[in-house]
This record gives structure tokens, C-alpha cells and sequence, in this order.
């Protein structure tokens, strides 16, 4: 199956959170072998026939696709197949993954807002050997030098940092609104 950019860049991010979760690389490749079973079905499927699929035990097929659940990466519906008994099933499709890509997005640009409105305020130095950031108070302190590694600290440009970051702001609102 050849997938498109915006399911390439979901298994992707999927892959690296569920790896993160876990603290390990197999656990989001056993999330991207679900996610890509579920968008090939195209259609909700329980957590059984999943295992069945994939040949690997429910139990562990359940686990992971709650952790899944609660990092907004896959869809639930419970559906009653009698008066009494419910089943749950699991899905993702298209509409799914774009509605999470644009809920993404929006969390990015709402990060990168707060970084813009802090640094307008802030007089910020940085080391540049190790890249770590020193407010006035700190530079006072260690005397122009970073404790790390002595390196004479520099102060960062804040006028054009928050250009940089607007432009990444408006494109990303940009891509955004195409879709
Ligand atoms: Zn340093």
C-alpha cells in the first residue's frame, strides 16, 4: 500500500511516541504494525481479530492500544451487539489522522506562541558550546561564563528569534488552512 504524506507523517510520529513510552524502538514498530492494519481494514475491528491478524496476544494487542488510546492515536467505538453486551472496536482512517495532524499542529503553534511571548520579555543569554540558556540573574551570577564548560555566554538576539518563530508560526497556520 503506497501512503500518502499525511498517514506517512502520522506512523511517524506514532512510531517515535509509542517508542518514547515504552522507553523502547520495538513497541513503536508493534504501533505502526496496528495503525497500518487498522487504515489498510478501514473499518472499526476488535481487539481480537487484531490479535488474530498480527499474531500477537490480545492481552498485549489491548495494552498498547489503550496507551495508543490515550496519546490520541487511535479511535474507540463501543457498539452493543445485544440488549445487555457491548464490544469495543478500534479504527483509524483518513479523516482521523488529519483531525489529529491539525489538533498537533494547533499544540505546536500554541507552544511556540508561549516561547514568543516569554522571550519578549526576557533578556536571554546562551552558551554557545553547549547550547544552554541563562537568564540576566544567572549571567550576573557566574560571571559572564557558562559553569558547564567556561564558555564566554552571548546574548541572544530576541528581535529576530521571534521573526524566525513568527515565520514558523505562519507557515504552519498556513499548511493549516489549505486542508
Ligand atoms: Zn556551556
Amino acid at each position: 500500500m503506497v501512503e500518502d504524506l499525511e498517514t506517512s507523517l502520522f506512523l511517524e510520529y506514532a512510531r517515535r511516541k509509542i517508542a518514547f513510552e515504552y522507553d523502547n524502538e520495538e513497541m513503536g514498530e508493534l504501533a505502526v504494525k496496528i495503525l497500518k492494519t487498522l487504515s489498510e481494514r478501514n473499518e472499526a475491528i476488535p481487539d481480537e481479530t487484531l490479535a488474530l491478524i498480527l499474531g500477537i496476544s490480545a492481552t498485549e494487542i489491548r495494552r498498547i492500544l489503550h496507551v495508543m488510546h490515550r496519546a490520541g492515536l487511535v479511535g474507540l467505538v463501543r457498539e452493543s451487539t445485544d440488549q445487555y453486551r457491548y464490544e469495543y472496536k478500534w479504527f483509524i482512517n483518513k479523516d482521523f489522522i488529519r483531525k489529529f495532524l491539525i489538533q498537533h499542529i494547533n499544540n505546536v503553534v500554541t507552544k511556540l506562541m508561549h516561547r514568543m511571548n516569554t522571550l519578549s520579555r526576557t533578556t536571554l543569554y546562551i552558551c554557545p558550546t553547549c547550547f544552554r540558556g541563562y537568564t540576566l540573574d544567572e549571567v550576573y551570577e557566574y560571571d559572564f561564563k557558562c559553569p558547564r564548560d567556561d564558555t564566554e555566554l552571548v546574548q541572544v538576539d530576541v528581535p529576530s528569534e521571534i521573526t524566525f518563530l513568527a515565520n514558523v508560526i505562519k507557515n504552519l497556520r498556513g499548511e493549516e488552512k489549505e486542508q
